[in-house]
């Protein structure tokens, strides 16, 4: 029992974390900084943190991720780190030739409290950044909010320092802000927007940077990402579709007040209403019809909810990660009459578990939810009365395995498995594969568990 000292009684805990459900917001600006074509991200802190957010990258994605870092030392600790980042700058230009650096601290530069607009100002003014080259930046301090906080910090980003309103004129074209989600996702969001005829620009688009082919050559820069040319014409898009409150609400929001384009923020499009909502939304702001295509996606995801509805009723449900994920994954869970009746965020936030109390209602069971949780408490609801199933990133198998629950990997980080990024969870498709993961993973367990007699060939 690896978690053998998790007790089933809870003491109220204030000021301690055990376990976190979450990783630090430095993660998920980086994760944001690689959607952006040509774009190297750095690290405005020690080499340590760096490290540990290139290899959960790396680990994650299974791919390369290269970043820079300012190197702290015990100078640049005490004194702050403005003559490391303007020879990083320097130094990133020269040797890896990016377009764009996109620098986000970390919690010890937001604690020194380095203005980094300043430091950028100031490389600027000696010549460090070539003409026809970007430095953006966001702050990124990781004791507060997490890795979505991060990507969405980062994401406002690119809307603070690209968007123009030009001469005021839009254009026919959406902006699409597809959350903090897998490549193979961003993927599936952009095919879907294509199917319905419609003109977009992705932001970020991490599609082809962290889920690309093998190709016998290493490329520092892959093809995808989006180009800095089209983050400079999103402020003349008629209008912004953000999925995700959390991770994509913040830059759609921004990208309002700075250029006037006007922003609708969905949930995640993960199971069927939500795809309903986001197809729906499209639909109505580009003004077209819904190609048979897509109808009849829509179709076989609802056959197959009626094929395995027998097996997913009433079953018990724990779930842990992000709050925008877990937002749209119990919609989807309730709707196929699973019963989600502990759900745990690691980022804090009221919103979160008021959404999630108004999913939960139809829900015949008492329902345990926490934004700024952690996965102790999860184990200890759990000691207290088990469930049918997790679902959840790779921290929660220590919990499966101790507990033994069947554990559906979903979310960030999963760092034990290969394949996930390449396979999209959004749209009706993603809902199929969704649908796929739990199905196997209770029919497994029904399979183990059967005893010769009742050992099914046909189930
Ligand atoms: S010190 Fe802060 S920024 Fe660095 S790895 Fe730890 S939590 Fe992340």
């Amino acid at each position: 029992m690896l978690l053998r000292h998790t007790t089933a009684e809870i003491i109220e805990r204030t000021a301690l974390t055990v376990n976190p459900a979450k990783t630090c917001q430095p993660i998920g600006a980086m994760y944001a900084a690689l959607g952006i074509h040509r774009c190297l991200p750095h690290s405005h802190g020690s080499q340590g943190c760096c490290a540990y957010h290139r290899s959960t990258l790396t680990r994650h994605y299974k791919e390369p991720v290269m970043a820079g870092t300012s190197s702290f030392t015990e100078g640049a600790s005490v004194f702050g780190g403005q003559a490391n980042l303007v020879q990083a700058i320097h130094n990133i230009f020269t040797i890896y030739e990016p377009e764009v650096i996109a620098i986000h601290t970390t919690c010890l530069s937001e604690t020194i409290g380095d203005d980094i607009p300043q430091i950028i100002a100031k490389a600027r003014a000696e010549g460090k950044i070539p003409p026809g080259k970007y430095v953006i930046h966001a702050n990124t301090p990781s004791y507060v909010g997490s890795h979505v906080t991060g990507f969405a910090n980062l994401v406002k980003g690119m809307v603070d320092y690209f968007a123009t309103a030009g001469e005021g004129r839009k254009e026919n074209r959406l902006n699409l802000i597809p959350g903090y989600v897998e490549p193979a996702d961003m993927e599936e969001i952009k095919r879907l927007a294509a199917e319905l005829g419609i003109n977009c620009i992705m932001f970020p688009d991490t599609s082809n940077v962290l889920n690309t082919p093998q190709t016998g050559r290493y490329a520092m820069y892959p093809p995808g990402g989006v180009k800095v040319a089209d983050l400079q014409r999103i402020g003349t898009s008629l209008g912004t579709v953000a999925l995700g409150r959390l991770a994509s609400g913040p830059a759609a929001r921004a990208l309002d007040t700075k250029c006037k384009v006007p922003c609708e923020i969905l949930d995640l499009p993960i199971g069927l209403k939500a795809t309903d909502r986001f197809i729906d939304t499209l639909r109505r702001i580009a003004g077209v019809a819904v190609p048979d295509t897509i109808n009849l996606e829509r179709g076989r995801l609802l056959d197959v909810i009626a094929d395995m509805h027998q097996y997913f009723f009433g079953r018990r449900v724990a779930l842990a990660g992000d709050p925008d994920q877990l937002i749209a994954l119990t919609e989807f869970l309730v709707d196929i009459d699973m019963w989600p009746v502990y759900i745990v965020t690691g980022t804090p936030g009221k919103k979160f578990e008021s959404r999630i109390r108004e999913l939960t209602k139809t829900v015949p069971y008492p329902v345990k939810v926490q934004a700024g949780g952690d996965l102790f408490l999860l184990h200890q609801w759990l000691k207290q009365e088990p469930v049918d199933l997790l679902i959840g990133n790779t921290y929660l198998k220590y919990i499966a395995r101790d507990e033994d629950i069947p554990l559906v990997r979903f979310g960030f980080p999963i760092l034990d498995r290969i394949g996930h990024v390449y396979f999209p969870t959004v749209g009706y498709r993603g809902g199929l594969r969704l649908l796929e993961k739990i199905l196997d993973a209770l029919l497994d367990r029904q399979d183990r568990e059967a005893p010769e007699e009742s050992f099914e060939l046909v189930m």
